[in-house]
């Protein structure tokens, strides 16, 4: 992908926007594009740059993202909408072509990271709810105020960030520097802020090695994030605006990472803002799991999508005639009296009972969890909560003995 119109080839160093920004370590790369930490020289501050293939397509979806980054940080000056934040852009001139560039706030790990790093066992519920919160506060800010539909909302897209300094605590900031990453990210190269980088991550190493006490197979340190981010407000950050799309402008059909994808998008009914409610379900419990929610697969005589209606329907019950039928694809997977065509017999599992009988939740926190997250998973899209009345679910807002809420309590420490 390192050739003309792909991806800019970047080395530890390389000035950018007339020197500007010095790139210090990659942080994480997309099919379009590859994000680095660079260094502001002129706010002397770390932050996250964007570096899109240069190729036409690229270029214009580009620009598109930067139109809705724009949106984002015009509607909420002080920051607070838990979405990232868009500084600067600009274009870079390359061997590959002309790159657009987005300058972006620095976040952490992904929520997919923290599943990994937890070994797949899912979070407390208590963290679980922070991040909902974050991730609510996003998803009402975009639908009700913008009108926008993220359309990829997944654990990938949604980033943790510390409102402790990292350089100052790296422990207890719960950044990328604790972390150890095991797909690599090495640092080499020999620029003054890399190598404070160095020194900062040479630290957070020793200091996560004697938590741990622990080393895995790739000589990373070992480190359960949970442990490190002990009483720390666990907040997080929507990112990746590339496939966001205004519901009056919608102009993709197909829509959505596979596991998050809707049934309405899947049946070719037309989609709105309730897309990104499934998705959040979804990861909802996920993050409460440990397990993808729905991980369909092709069969014998099916396909991934029949596999993908038929557990959706093993968890939430039969779709409704009227609804199976009525979108361009139904044809394609049901017959007319809304059965699916090729998947006979369906293997019912209520959501409640996979959490008591597999995930070992209490009965309580199951009822409690199902009656949270089944109403997002309605196959009527239209009678899916939106970001808004969920915030108000008590599930959300546990009382603790003392009548307070705990999950307030939390958050009203915090200041964005
Ligand atoms: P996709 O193929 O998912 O569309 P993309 O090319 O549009 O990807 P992003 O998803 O925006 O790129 O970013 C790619 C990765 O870079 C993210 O998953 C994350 O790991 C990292 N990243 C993105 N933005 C930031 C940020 N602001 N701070 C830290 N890391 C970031
Ligand atoms: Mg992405
Ligand atoms: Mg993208």
């Amino acid at each position: 992908s390192y050739r003309k119109g792909g991806y800019h080839a970047v080395r530890i160093g390389d000035p950018f926007a007339s020197g500007r920004y010095i790139a210090q370590r990659k942080l994480g790369w997309g099919q379009f594009s590859t994000v680095w930490l660079a260094y502001d020289t002129q706010t002397s501050k770390y932050v996250a740059l964007k570096i899109q293939k240069s190729a036409q397509q690229f270029a214009q979806a580009a620009l598109h993202e930067i139109e809705v980054l724009c949106a984002i940080a015009d509607g909420d000056p002080s920051n607070s909408k838990c979405t990232v934040r868009l500084v600067d852009h600009f274009k870079h001139a390359g061997p590959n072509g002309q790159h657009p560039c987005m300058v972006l706030e620095v976040l952490g790990d992904s929520l997919l990271q923290l599943i990994r790093f937890n070994r797949y066992k899912g979070l407390e519920l208590d963290k679980v709810r922070e991040i909902c919160k974050c991730v609510l506060i996003a998803l009402d800010y975009l639908h009700r105020e913008l009108g926008i539909i993220h359309t990829d909302l997944k654990p990938e897209n949604i980033l943790l960030f510390s409102t402790i300094d990292p350089a100052k605590d790296p422990i207890r900031s719960g950044l990328t520097p604790i972390l150890e990453r095991p797909e690599g990210g090495n640092l080499n190269g020999g620029s003054t802020m890399n190598i404070i980088e160095k020194k900062l991550k040479r630290r957070a190493k020793r200091a996560v090695a004697n938590i741990s006490g622990r080393r895995d197979s790739m000589g990373g340190a070992v480190v359960k994030p949970a442990r490190c981010l002990d009483g720390i407000d666990m907040r997080c950050k929507v990112v990746d605006f590339g496939n966001a799309c205004w519901a009056d402008k919608r102009f993709a059909e197909e829509i959505q990472t596979r596991q998050y994808r809707a049934p309405e998008v899947i049946l070719q009914s037309g989609y709105s803002f309730s897309v990104d409610m499934w998705s959040f379900a979804c990861i909802v419990f996920e993050l409460s799991t440990g397990d993808m929610m729905f991980a369909p697969k092709t069969g014998e005589g099916f396909s991934e999508d029949e596999d993908h209606l038929a557990l959706m329907m093993e968890l939430l019950g039969k779709m409704p005639r009227k609804i199976a039928v009525g979108g361009a694809r139904s044809k394609d997977f049901f017959d007319r009296h809304g059965d699916l065509k090729r998947i006979r017999r369906l293997k019912i599992l209520p959501l409640d009972r996979l959490l008591v009988t597999k995930y070992k939740f209490s009965d309580t926190d199951a009822r409690e969890f199902r009656e949270f997250v089944t109403p997002l998973l309605d196959f009527s899209p239209e009678k899916r909560p939106t970001a808004q009345q969920c915030l108000q679910h008590p599930w959300l807002n546990p009382r603790s003995s003392d009548g307070k809420s705990k999950v307030d309590a939390g958050m009203s420490k915090l200041k964005i």
